[in-house]
């Protein structure tokens, strides 16, 4: 494992993009390459949306096979330039659908696999409605205790967007103070340390009304005080123009919680580690 130091300033990873190999994503990978050079960032992970839940019929959407054709095009044409490109891909509730997911994990050489939670049961956590009808401590609850079941069942490389459901939520309730909620955290926290489940900082979030990146400073502040290192980075970004976005502002609350680097991925371990 060797170190590498991000000259002062600079991105060095970006480890949450998608492209139009997700279903809600019109951009090229090429067009996400680009942005990502232009910004001197010299690693990325595309990690599309493998989602089986809102697909009843059991069409997917994701098709493995033309994003790694798409991949191999994308690092042919941009890692002659210096942008290093990881295969990655976003698994949703793999704990409800591992007979679905895994035989994919299998068969495709991934680099990074993000384990995420969109839904609780049969609420989707971009459905305002949902929150309309539910109390906000409810609603919460009930994110956390089914996440620390997800990270406690495995299956995947990195946790992401701990508290994805703010998005939405916080635009109905206004309101989400993440120090109410220590008390189920931690738990989701603990899953991952002993399970070797890294986390990320997701910006996204800075794009919503909470404004507020995945997880909040004092969350990620906890994950690293019981001990947590696994670490890496990611915008998140579905267009161009979101490549690297916030990704400073994630180094910041990084340092600030006392990480000196982040981790990249290559063939599902950790390869490197960036000081920040
Ligand atoms: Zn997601
Ligand atoms: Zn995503």
């Amino acid at each position: 494992m060797t170190m590498r130091h991000s000259v002062n300033g600079t991105i060095p990873i970006d480890y949450h993009m998608h492209s139009n190999i997700s279903c809600d994503s019109q951009a090229t990978m090429t067009q996400m390459c680009q942005s990502a050079l232009d910004q001197h960032i010299t690693e990325i992970a595309f990690t599309e949306h493998f989602d089986v839940k809102p697909y009843p019929d059991g069409d997917y959407f994701y098709r493995p096979a033309a994003y790694f054709e798409k991949l191999d095009e994308a690092r042919r044409a941009f890692e002659p330039k210096g942008l290093t490109i990881r295969a990655g891909i976003e698994v949703g509730e793999y704990h409800c659908f591992r007979d679905i997911i895994q035989p994919v994990l299998d068969a495709w050489p991934y680099d990074v696999v993000l384990g995420s939670l969109h839904w609780v049961g049969s609420n989707c956590m971009f459905d305002a409605d949902y929150f309309e009808a539910t109390d906000y401590r409810d609603a919460f609850r009930a994110y956390f205790v089914e996440l620390e079941t997800m990270v406690r069942g495995g299956g995947f490389d990195v946790l992401s967007h701990m508290d994805v459901f703010k998005r939405t939520a916080y635009s109905v309730y206004h309101r989400y103070d993440t120090t109410e909620w220590e008390d189920l955290i931690r738990p989701v926290w603990r899953a991952c340390i002993e399970g070797g489940i890294a986390i990320e900082i997701n910006t996204a979030g800075l794009r919503y009304s909470i404004a507020q990146p995945h997880p909040a400073p004092e969350a990620l502040r906890w994950y690293r005080d019981m001990g947590g290192e696994l670490l890496t980075i990611g915008s998140d970004g579905h267009r161009p123009q979101h490549v690297g976005f916030g990704l400073s502002v994630a180094l910041d609350m990084a340092r600030a919680a006392g990480f000196t680097r982040v981790c990249t991925y290559e063939q599902r371990q950790v390869a490197r580690w960036i000081t920040i």
